[in-house]
């Protein structure tokens, strides 16, 4: 699904540098994150101190990755970057955590994904900034302790859920990230235009906005692809009808789903009565990953309320089927 034009995870064709807000003040949305960070970071930076470890989870493409540089450059420190499946050893962690200067911010995505072993090195390190490694083996192995400069954590993780309880306690600052309001949505898609150059209407910027699954990662791409749109059919400025006709070529409809959310909604009509069904079960018959569907297909329908999670499995809801052309079944009140 990497290549869904509605996927919010990076593609090779996002190029992102260009269009990331670089302050807070910048940062459309997120309010509440925002304004825990801005006291958090204005009392850490007054008192001289690093910042308290901080951990931003949420689906993807919604800007954990932004706000942890904006939080270095708010700090005025610097910035490491790195991700969970990256580091392999013990001594890859060291390595960056060693040479992190005092207060710098190292960010770690897809944090959920460290190895069990590598989990227990961070630990004493966010706590105490001190390293033990084991060196050597066998009988001539021997612990050494490094201690290390004060250093603020950035976590990302797209699954809360799968943290181990231990590192999620040792975040202090946890910021959830949610998907963006229509009005949000449409600032960031004005903003996208200006940096693009590209002549918009405000209804035009408001239709790319409506189908961007409120994340900013969406809305950019949509955004670049309109342009092709619109610059060869020679149709500038983009308004919503230009807008339409580029975004329906993409077959992304009007809520923003595109084939495969309709194909996994379908699914659950179709062969499974609209549910209850397990998420395995529809891995399985749709041929995606299990972690695909819970982390980039499923969240943004459910936000929708399009889709329902139960104990028992996925639920097709009314506007489920209403959004498909179906009519829901009549199902027992109550
Ligand atoms: P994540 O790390 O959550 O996957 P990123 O931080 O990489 O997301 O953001 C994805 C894209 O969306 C980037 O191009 C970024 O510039 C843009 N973006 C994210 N949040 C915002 C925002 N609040 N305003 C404008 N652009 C944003």
């Amino acid at each position: 699904t990497g290549d869904r034009v509605v996927s919010p995870l990076p593609a090779a064709e996002d190029v992102e540098a260009s269009v990331r807000p670089l302050r807070l003040d910048d940062f459309i949305g997120q309010r509440s994150v925002c304004d825990n960070l801005k006291v958090f970071i204005d009392a850490a930076r007054g008192r001289g101190e690093a910042l308290d470890h901080v951990l931003f989870h949420g689906p993807p493409g919604l800007g954990k990755t932004t706000l942890a540089q904006i939080v270095a450059r708010e700090l005025g420190v610097g910035f490491r970057a790195t991700s969970g499946p990256v580091i392999q050893r013990a001594g890859d962690l060291a390595a960056l955590l060693t040479n992190l200067e005092a207060r710098d911010v190292l960010f770690i995505d897809e944090i959920h994904r460290l190895n069990p072993a590598i989990e227990e090195v961070l630990y004493p390190a966010m706590e105490d900034f001190q390293l033990d490694l084991i060196i050597g083996e066998g009988p001539a192995a021997r612990s050494v302790r490094i201690d290390l400069p004060r250093f603020t954590l950035v976590g990302a993780t797209t699954r809360s859920g799968l943290l181990t309880t231990p590192l999620r306690e040792r975040f202090g600052i946890p910021c959830r990230m949610n998907f963006y309001l229509p009005e949000e949505m449409e600032a960031i898609v004005r903003r996208g235009a200006g940096v693009l150059g590209l002549a918009m209407t405000d209804d035009g910027a408001a239709e790319v906005a409506r189908r961007s699954r409120g994340t900013p990662r969406v809305a950019g791409r949509l955004l670049r692809r309109v342009r092709d749109f619109a610059t060869v059919a020679g149709r500038l400025p983009v308004d919503a009808r230009v807008a339409d006709q580029a975004l329906q070529r993409l077959e992304v409809d009007r809520l923003g789903l595109d084939a495969m959310d309709r194909r996994y909604l379908g699914r659950i009509a179709s062969d499974y009565a609209g549910g209850p069904v397990g998420v395995e079960t529809l891995a399985a018959a749709l041929a995606e990953s299990r972690d695909t569907l819970e982390e980039v297909v499923e969240p943004y329908l459910l936000q929708q309320g399009l889709l329902q999670r139960t104990p028992r499995g996925r639920m097709l809801s009314a506007s489920g089927y209403r959004h498909l052309g179906l009519t829901p079944p009549a199902r027992p009140a109550g």
